[in-house]
């Protein structure tokens, strides 16, 4: 049912609830796979430590040969073989006898604990620690318990737990836990394909010289660029005049095409406000048209063959908002991919504010806990360039008194 002027929540709940998730998987190389989500479960098919294993540098041996051993009287082992990390001893440890044995090396069969190497005399003159050679002796100056300094197989991690759940975005994290469980190939989904479009007559690409009347575009480019930062780099992308059915011919296209099209421009009420009149010649429905928001008011919400469309209005900073709020909402939803969540906190205020009437978004700067808006700030939505060393925007509900200085509101990082 098509909605007008409706809550930003309510827009979430639309957007999510119109909005499926892509279903078409594919494997991929652990080395190609980061950037993407998990179509499935991930499990490690062996335990952590995959064997008993030393976590210390020192002296593997039987807990029960140390009884009674004091600085006065050491218990005395013969040492029988030397383990580092990587060695495999395949000894087993009897009475009397001990393995030197490094952080991360395998405890041998027999040994029921790791006596530290501060606890044996064999320092240098030097204080160096002196090397043991196989056949000598160490003494140990402490009793140790059974299982002291002793990391179980599967202490970590049991063979056949889930390391990586289903719909997680792979981030260098995952990766490295993926890598560590032995696994080279995941199961993921494929990513949306994104179309972006800016429209409006006056648009000219930089690089042109400036005719008179035209503007250089900005949404293209920061849009594309943001896409490719979130890592959904967009595969269609035009800038268009205000043509109805040029546009019109563009998106059908780009909907044919794309999972998801992100439209600038062209969503208010002015007669080149063509985004009205192109929906229905391509028989896309309009699922809701304006949010109470500031900037970004008119968005629009469209769906066409079971795809979301955004539109978003043309004013940079507005559509930057709304890029955020909105279109990276339908973004998430599609690909499963939960980072894309908008992360929402609550800080301090660290100046006054005085507009408060309206739901307002407005970029600011979080620094040392405390929240600023720039200076010289015109919160006109179109300039783009006042969010140049913003790093979050804040909302700012409409109360009946003026925003005061330690007041707690709420900011969503960019
Ligand atoms: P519109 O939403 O089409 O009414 O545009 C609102 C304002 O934003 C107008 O001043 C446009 O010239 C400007 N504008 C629209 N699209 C862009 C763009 N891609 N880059 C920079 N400014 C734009
Ligand atoms: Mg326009």
């Amino acid at each position: 049912m098509y909605q007008e002027d409706i809550e930003l929540e309510e827009a979430y709940r639309i957007i999510e609830a119109s909005t499926k998730g892509v279903t078409e998987t594919e494997e991929k190389m652990l080395s190609e796979a980061d950037g993407y989500v998990t179509a499935e479960d991930i499990k490690i098919g062996f335990d952590v430590p995959p064997f008993p294993r030393s976590p210390l540098d020192g002296f593997a041996i039987r807990s029960i040969d140390t009884k009674g051993a004091t600085e006065e009287n050491p218990a005395v082992f013969r040492i029988i073989d030397t383990e580092f990390a990587g060695d495999f001893c395949t000894k087993t440890i009897g009475a009397g006898e001990a393995v030197r044995i490094f952080t991360g090396a395998p405890i041998p069969k027999g040994a029921d604990c790791v006596a530290w190497q501060e606890d044996s005399v064999g320092w240098d003159d030097e204080n160096r620690f002196r090397t043991f050679e196989n056949g000598t002796e160490v003494k140990i100056v402490a009793e140790y318990k059974p299982w002291e300094n002793y990391s179980f197989q599967g202490e970590e991690i049991k063979a056949g737990t889930v390391v990586v759940p289903k719909n997680h975005r792979i981030t260098y994290i995952e990766s490295g836990v993926l890598s560590s469980a032995g696994i080279d190939r995941v199961k993921v989904y494929r990513k949306p394909k994104v179309g972006v479009f800016v429209t409006g007559s006056e648009l000219m690409k930089p690089g042109e010289p400036l005719k008179p009347g035209k503007i250089y575009d900005a949404n293209l480019q920061f849009l594309s660029v943001r896409l490719k930062e979130l890592g959904y780099a967009p595969e269609m992308t035009g800038m268009l005049p205000d043509d109805s059915d040029e546009v019109a011919k563009i998106l059908s296209e780009a909907n044919d095409r794309c999972d998801l099209v992100i439209t600038s421009g062209g969503v208010s009420v002015g007669a080149k406000d063509i985004i009205h009149l192109v929906l229905p010649k391509i028989n896309a429905e309009k699922i809701f048209w304006g949010v109470r928001m500031k900037p970004g008011s008119p968005a629009i919400f469209s769906m066409r063959n079971g795809k979301p469309m955004v539109h978003l209005s043309g004013n940079p900073f507005a559509a930057l908002t709304t890029f955020e709020l909105l279109a990276k909402e339908a973004l998430r939803k599609l690909s499963h991919d939960e980072t894309l969540r908008n992360n929402m906190i609550y800080v301090t205020l660290g100046e006054s504010f005085s507009k408060h009437r309206g739901r307002r978004f407005i970029r600011a700067i979080l620094e040392n806990d405390e929240l600023h808006f720039p200076k010289a700030e015109k919160q006109t939505s179109g300039n783009l360039m006042s969010m140049v060393g913003c790093n979050c925007i804040a909302e700012l509900p409409p109360q009946d008194h003026p925003y005061e200085k330690g007041d707690r509101v709420r900011i969503f990082l960019l």
